[in-house]
């Protein structure tokens, strides 16, 4: 497949790519609101008889007991050729404040080198750039089929939460067997400075109650003679941290993945501007975690305890001279690569009974199962292939990062069992979930140029 073929189908098409995308981008599918359950469900049809357009030979649409999802599969040409999974969402995040909008979010305008309107970027724009590549990898090479057995799965429920979506993967586990899932969800660093994700932090949460006396007591005729709650959980929540910043549970670290010399290396060629980023971070006054570690490495790469809230005793007006009854705290933790968030809740758990003083009584409650991290090392033949197809078309070298949040994408590798590769062309910049969200239209054609090679690298590198 030539260069020039592919880049001369993705110009010529253009137009018509975008006035399509604007369509698709005009169906309200804010999966949040139940008075757009309809728009969503018209959001899957629409694409679904869209891909039947395309010439995806399977179109269906996947209900679930919330919102539907819509699966089309290609098959390869070759019946021995891998079978790759590619993810992305056609629901939308609400849009208010509308006011804030120059244009009505579900009327698509194109502005200079940008396309303004919700879904723009996440995620209908990113999961339309592969409909385009893999027109444009046909036409090229003269195929009537892909490299690969190509599997479209667009969720419906991912700004809500995706909460019947690991059941959608296990019940439909065989159709979805796969060699990959391509994740188009996500961002690169820059116009400038393309760059794949190639993990996501996973999250653990609990909430802890400290008892001590039946009610609050006076604390002339009490204090000092019986334990303080909130002093226990006073030394209990400074313990968490030690002096390094190193979270202190017992086998916290055991499991996670250590970034490679050549990560780090990777990671330090972005052009991360730590004044800049702090502004960010609500003009935070100083960068801190844990010893050793970059701050990029400390969000993208590295596991964080947080006390999200703590509270208990007199918080009114005045003073109360009391020993409280009862203290709490609510604690997070970000999970890096390899960690499992039970494991981590089942740490917690240990170390604060350890910890209880005599006359406390402790109870940590663990509100779920958490979200589990998800990464694919940059060295893995799928992560390579993407690099090189990503490469091909930005004509440059592309970096690494990862993302500090999560998202349905460890379900995907856990359920699917197959490694992750993140190909996508968002931008942080890209007012996702807010007022006058917008894609570049420029790097939506790279998207769609990269995917056209994708499928020819990942059939040579999975095979
Ligand atoms: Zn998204």
């Amino acid at each position: 497949m030539q260069v020039n073929d592919v880049v001369a189908y993705i110009q010529a098409d253009r137009d018509r790519f975008l006035a399509d995308l604007k369509e698709w981008l005009a169906i309200p599918s804010i999966s949040g609101d139940p008075a757009h359950a309809d728009d969503v469900r018209t959001s899957a049809g629409w694409l679904a008889e869209y891909l039947r357009g395309q010439g995806f030979p399977t179109v269906e649409v996947w209900e679930t007991p919330g919102l539907p999802a819509v699966f089309a599969e290609w098959p390869a040409e070759d019946p021995g050729a891998p079978s790759v999974v590619v993810y992305g969402h056609h629901d939308v995040q609400p849009v208010e404040p509308l006011e804030e909008w120059e244009t009505e979010p579900f009327k698509p305008l194109e502005k200079g080198d940008r396309l303004i309107g919700r879904g723009a970027s996440d995620d209908k724009g990113q999961v339309f750039f592969h409909t385009l590549g893999i027109r444009a990898g046909l036409a090229a090479s003269g195929r009537q089929a892909p490299p690969v057995t190509i599997k479209l799965l667009v969720e419906g429920e991912e700004e809500s939460g995706s909460a019947h979506f690991a059941e959608l993967l296990r019940t439909h586990r065989d159709r979805l067997a796969c060699d990959a899932v391509v994740i188009s969800d996500t961002t690169m660093w820059s116009a400038d400075v393309p760059s794949m994700c190639t993990g996501m932090r996973g999250l653990a949460e609990a909430e802890v109650t400290l008892r001590g006396p039946e009610s609050d007591l006076h604390s002339g005729s009490f204090g000092g003679a019986v334990p303080n709650p909130l002093h226990a959980m006073a030394s209990l929540l400074a313990a968490l941290h030690d002096d390094d910043g190193r979270v202190t549970l017992p086998g916290f670290y055991d499991d996670v993945v250590p970034l490679t010399d050549e990560e780090r290396e990777l990671f330090a060629r972005l052009p991360f501007d730590e004044a800049e980023w702090l502004r960010t971070a609500g003009n935070s006054r100083a960068a801190h975690g844990e010893k050793g570690y970059t701050t990029l490495e400390r969000v993208w790469a590295r596991p964080t305890a947080e006390i999200n809230g703590m509270w208990g005793g007199h918080t009114g007006p005045g003073g109360k001279t009391i020993v409280p009854r009862e203290a709490h705290a609510k604690i997070s933790f970000r999970l890096a690569a390899g960690q499992d968030p039970r494991k981590v809740q089942e740490q917690f758990r240990e170390w604060v009974a350890e910890r209880t003083p005599a006359g406390v009584e402790a109870e940590v409650r663990t509100p779920h199962g958490g979200v589990r991290p998800c990464f694919s090392p940059i060295d893995s033949p799928g992560v390579k292939a993407a690099r090189r197809a990503m490469e091909r078309a930005f004509g440059t070298d592309v970096l690494f990062t990862r993302e500090g949040g999560s998202g349905p994408e460890a379900d995907l590798a856990d359920i699917l069992d197959a490694p992750l590769v993140f190909v996508a062309v968002g931008l942080d910049g890209d007012r996702i979930h807010a007022p006058n969200e917008k894609v570049e239209i420029p790097l939506l054609l790279k998207g769609a140029e990269a995917a056209a090679y994708l499928w020819e690298e990942l059939a040579t590198a999975l095979r």
